[in-house]
């Protein structure tokens, strides 16, 4: 049998190439039709996008449960999405769903959520270079990338970056004007794996740039489920379902069997 196919959503606030023409010369059909080429590139994966402006911003419960992982941009609008939405996409995470959440979407609610920071960062606004030095080369998402590879011209974000501490970091980024960044972190919440990937300003192509696009498709198969089940309720366990045998004592707040508060 065939392994099952991965299946990734791409989600992006599509706001600036419908506004920007710099933007849209660069990502006519929108960053997030990109960013899915890029990752359908990979073989086994069936990749579909999801925007802003649809209904429930395209993540219904049905799509979010097809959804092995979330891929999110967004910059203009975070305040925009739907906190009914944001809460669906965090208990898909914690029940498994792999989120990767590239550039602008430090500040995303779904992602400050996960990291319950304030996810602020230095930034500036003068086409440098960057250059992305892969710190953990065995990691799966530096898979097939050199020492470092570079972005001839981006907007720079520096430390302090406000995020808890990574469980890895797999890229450090060094910029023409001295600064550094720790641009490639992961972390788990629940059964979920959250990469953060820093590349994407929307005002240059970064989603056409080779070994981006080869980290995309390296960080959704990387934050792909297994295929553990997370127990999202709060089930009491009667003492006759205990694996020993139990003699209950004391005085109860619970009738067996109750369900669990919310
Ligand atoms: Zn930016």
């Amino acid at each position: 049998m065939s392994p099952r196919r991965l299946r990734v959503t791409v989600w992006g606030e599509n706001v600036h190439e419908r506004k920007n023409p710099i933007v849209r010369k660069i990502y006519p059909r929108g960053m997030h039709t990109t960013i899915a080429d890029a990752i359908g590139e990979a073989r086994g994966i069936d990749v579909r996008t999801a925007t802003l402006q649809q209904s429930q911003h395209g993540l219904t419960k049905r799509v979010l449960d097809e959804t092995d992982v979330l891929v999110w941009w967004g910059h203009a609008a975070h305040r925009k999405v739907s906190d009914r939405v944001v809460e669906r996409v965090l208990a898909r995470v914690w029940e498994g769903m792999g989120f990767v959440a590239l550039h602008s979407a430090h500040y995303s609610k779904p992602f400050k959520r996960l990291m319950g920071t304030s996810c602020s960062l230095t930034w500036r606004e003068a086409g440098e270079k960057e250059r992305l030095w892969v710190c953990n080369p065995a990691h799966p998402i530096a898979r097939g990338i050199d020492r470092y590879f570079e972005i001839p011209n981006t907007e720079m974000y520096g430390e302090p970056f406000a995020i808890p501490a990574p469980d890895e970091i797999v890229f450090l980024s060094w910029f023409e004007g001295g600064e550094v960044f720790r641009s490639g972190c992961t972390w788990k919440r629940g059964n979920g794996n959250i990469f953060y990937f820093r590349p994407g300003h929307e005002v240059y192509p970064i989603y056409h740039h080779p070994v981006v696009r080869q980290v995309l498709r390296n960080a959704v198969r990387w934050a792909a489920p297994d295929a553990t089940k997370w127990i999202d309720s709060c089930p009491q366990i009667p003492a006759r379902k205990a694996p020993e045998r139990l003699e209950v004592k004391g005085p109860r707040m619970h009738k067996e069997g109750e369900a669990g508060f919310r």
